[in-house]
This record gives structure tokens, C-alpha cells and sequence, in this order.
């Protein structure tokens, strides 16, 4: 993959947005083709400098007996152009194939995901109005490594890799995630009280790194402990490190604190390589009918936006989506009688963001 990545400042270099950029765009299934309709017709009217190239990926792909679900043309559209903007997939529980979304992150090496998670009160009433967390999840490693085997009829096992070089890569991208954007203290959360070796390596790095950075406050918290304050009392954390399973329970918890799971956008970020997609599922149980909040996805499309250095558009996106919040124009997961003003579809929320841009 070639090194010549688009990134801003923020995502660690400088690359000024001069002309449409081609992002590979996969709607993914469930609910995904009705968000990504809505995503990518505000990003249209909105004039953002980028250009679509839609790959298949999924379903029809493993009954086309691409084990992966991913064929050869979908690598090819996103290696060609190293941004994917992605909708939920679904993943069997229990058996089935591998998870796509697992393959997507290890195969291109998209080490971090970041999961912004700010309330919106009063738009959005919340029990915590300063809550205003980002979660910085390793991506690869940790029971996510996809070792997982049979050792007896009745015995299984799955094994937990945590490696030293992948801690630093993680810690020192949360502490220089963390100065890019003004925040002040990193909460690492790990088990290792229990996994002395593996979460006792990720503790012991993420100290070592933050020593690099006494500008900024470094802090552990134990997983379990962790979670219950962040449920209770969220305003106290700034920026939460965690390994690969406890950052993806963390960001759907605090996600739906902030009033719903499908408010939560999320970057995974790689050398060169970056897909964009919602913090959510496919939401099997809502598809097809029209009333997911295509929320998620398109703060995913703002951060690629701002990766792609077309952070004007960015904010223009994310501003008329605010002011259509503020009017009371909800999908149902957001609708509260007495405050809500509208309870709107997918498809009627965006067309409404739209004539607020
Ligand atoms: P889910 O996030 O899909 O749904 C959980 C609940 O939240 C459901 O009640 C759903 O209706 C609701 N919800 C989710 N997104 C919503 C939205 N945008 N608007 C309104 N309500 C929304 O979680 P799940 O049901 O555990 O998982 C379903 C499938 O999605 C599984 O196969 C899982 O593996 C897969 N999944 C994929 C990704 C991904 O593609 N990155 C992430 C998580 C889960």
C-alpha cells in the first residue's frame, strides 16, 4: 500500500484537500444500505471533495463462495484508494464465517479506532450533559486476533495476543491523539490483576509512554470498575485507552449514554489506510423499515472528511445536523414525547439536515 497517505493534522500529517478524492464506499447489509443512501446524499449536497466507487462486500460475496466475503476487485478498489467509507455488516453468532469487519481491520493494518462519544444535551437530554469521551481502541490484537480453536469435544480455546509493539503503537497514537485535540488526561483500563502477562504488558507500556507525555495526565483504571464509572459517572474521563474487546464494549456503552448507540461514528486509522464506519451494528431487528438514525455513519463520513483535509465540509455537515436535532427532528431512537418535535425516517432525517446546509 502506498506510503503517500491522506491524513491531516490531526490524524498526524498534512495533506490540503485540492480535488475530489475516490474513497471506496461498501453500504454493508441490515440497516446498512438505508443509512449509507442517506450519508451519502448529504455529503453530495453538501459539495464534499469526494468521490465514490461502490464495492460489494458480504453476503452476496460468500454465496459467490468468497470465503472471505471480500473479493479480489473490493481489495483492489481499496488498496487503489486507501479510504473505506463502510455500512454495518452482519456477522454470524456462535459459527458461520469469520468476521468481516475483523478481516477489514487486520488485513490493512488499521491499528487504532477512535470512538468520539460527546452528549448533546439539551438537544439530546442526558443524565450527563459534560460527558464528552473519546475511546482509543487497539484494533488487531487481544481475543480480536481470531486464534480460536477446538482442543477437545467439550474444551475450546481462544487466545489473547498482546504484543509490546503493537501497546506503544496504541498508546503513543492515544497521548498524540490526545495533545492534537487539547485533552488532558488518558485512562488506560485493563484486567491485569487477573491477565498479569497480557493486559499487564499493555499497563506497563501505556506507563512507559506516558512519561513522554507529562503534559498530559495518565491513569489506570481496572476494566470491570472502569465500565461501572463510566455508566455512572462519565464526565470523568477524557480520553480511555483500552485493548481491542473491553475499547469495543466501552464505546457501545458510552455511545448509547450519550442517548444512542446509533449517535456513534468511528475511525480506524492504519499507516496509510483508513476506513470510516458507524460504532453500531446492521440492527437486524430495524431493517428494511426506514427508522434507523443514520447518525453514526455520518459523523464516520465527517472524520473522513477531515482525514481526507476537507474539514470545511466537515463542519458544514455536522453543523446543519445539529441545527436539525435542535429543531426537533428525530428518528425514533432519539424521540421523546414533550421534547421531540417530529419523529422522521432515515431518509426524511437527511433530507432535513440537507435543507439546513
Ligand atoms: P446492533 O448495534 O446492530 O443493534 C443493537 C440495538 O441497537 C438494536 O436494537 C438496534 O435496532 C439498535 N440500533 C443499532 N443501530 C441503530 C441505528 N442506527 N438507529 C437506531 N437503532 C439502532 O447490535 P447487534 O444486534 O448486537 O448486532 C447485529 C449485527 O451487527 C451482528 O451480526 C454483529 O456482528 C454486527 N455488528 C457489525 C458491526 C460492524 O459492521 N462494524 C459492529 C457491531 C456489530
Amino acid at each position: 500500500m502506498s506510503s503517500a497517505a491522506p491524513k491531516n493534522d490531526e490524524y498526524g500529517a498534512a495533506r490540503p484537500a485540492t480535488e475530489a478524492t475516490t474513497v471506496a464506499l461498501a453500504e454493508g447489509d441490515g440497516i446498512g444500505p438505508e443509512i449509507t443512501r442517506a450519508v451519502v446524499k448529504i455529503l453530495e449536497a453538501a459539495g464534499a471533495a469526494v468521490k465514490f466507487d461502490p464495492i460489494t462486500v458480504g453476503e452476496a460475496c460468500y454465496l459467490d463462495g468468497v470465503s472471505s466475503g471480500i473479493p479480489e476487485s473490493a481489495w483492489d478498489a481499496i488498496r487503489t484508494h486507501r479510504v473505506l467509507l463502510k455500512g454495518p455488516i452482519t456477522t454470524p453468532q456462535g459459527g458461520g464465517y469469520k468476521s468481516l469487519n475483523v478481516t477489514l481491520r487486520k488485513s490493512l493494518g488499521l491499528f487504532a479506532n477512535i470512538r468520539p462519544c460527546r452528549s448533546l444535551d439539551p438537544v439530546v437530554p442526558s443524565r450527563h450533559p459534560d460527558m464528552d469521551v473519546l475511546i482509543v481502541r487497539e484494533n488487531e490484537e487481544d481475543t480480536y486476533a481470531g486464534i480460536e480453536h477446538r482442543q477437545t469435544r467439550e474444551v475450546t480455546q481462544c487466545l489473547k495476543l498482546i504484543s509490546r509493539p503493537a501497546c506503544e503503537r496504541i498508546s503513543r497514537y492515544a497521548f498524540e491523539l490526545a495533545r492534537s485535540q487539547g485533552r488532558r488526561k488518558i485512562t488506560c483500563m485493563s484486567k491485569d490483576n487477573i491477565m498479569k502477562l497480557t493486559d499487564g504488558l499493555f499497563h506497563r507500556v501505556f506507563k512507559e509512554v506516558a512519561a513522554e507525555y507529562p503534559d498530559i495526565e495518565a491513569e489506570h483504571c481496572i476494566i470491570d470498575i472502569g465500565t461501572a464509572l463510566l455508566a455512572d459517572q462519565p464526565d470523568r474521563f477524557d480520553v480511555i485507552l483500552a485493548p481491542n474487546l473491553y475499547g469495543d464494549i466501552l464505546s457501545d456503552v458510552a455511545a448509547q449514554i450519550t442517548g444512542s448507540v446509533g449517535l456513534g461514528g468511528s475511525a480506524n486509522i492504519g499507516e496509510g489506510c483508513a476506513m470510516f464506519e458507524a460504532v453500531h451494528g446492521s440492527a437486524p431487528d430495524i431493517a428494511g423499515k426506514d427508522i434507523a438514525n443514520p447518525s453514526g455513519m455520518l459523523l464516520a463520513a465527517c472524520e473522513m472528511l477531515r482525514y481526507l483535509g476537507d474539514a470545511d465540509t466537515a463542519a458544514t455537515i455536522q453543523d446543519a445536523w445539529m441545527v436539525t436535532l435542535e429543531e426537533g427532528v428525530h428518528t425514533g431512537d432519539l424521540y421523546k414525547e414533550g421534547h421531540s418535535r417530529e419523529r422522521v425516517g432515515t431518509q426524511a432525517f437527511g433530507d432535513r439536515i440537507i435543507e439546513n446546509l
